[in-house]
């Protein structure tokens, strides 16, 4: 998906480290790339607001290049989005050094556990007390942002991407981070092991456009910043690509005749090769419309 709708700052020249690239997307709001997935930092008199905090590897190299932004405070907040490694990497450090770590009641919860994908074998270690969401919370909520509006945030219910998903949104630069709810770039990872699927993809995406408005600035877990006609072309997309699985699982079918079917060919062009998101993508179906699951 194509991020120039959406409005996105060339790269400005607060860059400092050889990693961690940061970008100007709204007054005190910077996009910092390169810790593993996307950083939203928030620079308020209050201290600085991360949306995620990619990897563990990453999490000293982040933390740089967050004190370098103008207006730079200590961390106060840090959301999780979810609970994948990209997005939690951060937590130890910042746990430790007293930051209120908010994120869904269902991300703690999977963070409590050590957790290994079927489908690869990838195992995700459980994260110590203290690099835990201190924070947690069922539907929404709001944050003082220290510059005169509140940040909101709230549930994603759909399980776009895990059934832990969450949007930030900041409404004073009209910015709005939904995790991996929305990809920026390629075919998302359907992690139906803690809770995604993609009947919610397609909700997750509707449900981002009934949050955002025509010029928000909607910033993916991953990829570049969307805009909200990205959106909407995906939940298109993607409501196609669900109708051809659901007719297929009707019919009895299995991961690897909807594969060969290749139901999402028209749009390999743009998105790459599918085998992996579809396998995914109908093995989902069974995890999801299974009641012992
Ligand atoms: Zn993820």
């Amino acid at each position: 998906m194509k991020a120039a709708a959406a409005g996105l700052a060339a790269p400005c020249a607060f860059a400092q480290t050889a990693k961690i690239a940061s970008t100007e997307l709204g007054d005190h709001i910077y996009l910092l790339t390169g810790a593993g997935e996307n950083v939203l930092a928030h620079t308020g008199a209050e201290g600085v607001v991360l949306v995620d905090g990619g990897l563990a590897e990453n999490a000293d190299a982040l933390a740089q290049a967050v004190a370098a932004l103008p207006g730079s405070g200590k961390i106060q907040t840090l959301f999780n989005t979810h609970w994948h490694p990209q997005q939690t990497g951060s937590n130890q450090k910042l746990g430790m050094a007293g930051a209120t770590i908010i994120a869904h009641e269902n991300t703690c919860l999977w963070l409590q556990q050590n957790i290994t994908w079927p489908w690869d074998g990838q195992k995700f270690k459980k994260l110590p007390k203290i690099a835990q969401p201190n924070k947690t919370f069922y539907d929404k909520g709001t944050l003082d942002s220290g510059i005169g509006s509140h940040i909101q945030y709230g549930y994603i219910p759909d399980a776009a991407h895990t059934d832990g998903d969450i949007y930030v949104y900041f409404p004073q630069q009209n910015i709005l981070a939904v995790g991996g709810v929305a990809y920026g770039q390629g075919w998302p990872v359907v992690d139906w092991w803690t809770g995604g699927w993609i009947g919610g993809i397609v909700g997750g995406l509707q449900r981002i456009q009934s949050i955002a408005n025509r010029e928000t600035k909607i910033v993916p877990a991953f990829g570049p910043v969307l805009s909200f006609a990205d959106i909407a072309a995906q939940a298109e997309m993607y409501g196609a690509i669900y109708d051809r699985l659901n007719q297929m699982l009707n019919k009895g079918r299995g991961p690897s005749e909807a594969v060969e079917a290749r139901p999402a060919k028209e749009f390999e062009a743009k998105m790459g090769n599918s085998d992996a998101f579809i396998r995914r993508a109908f093995e989902s179906q069974w995890a999801y419309l299974s009641p012992d699951a």
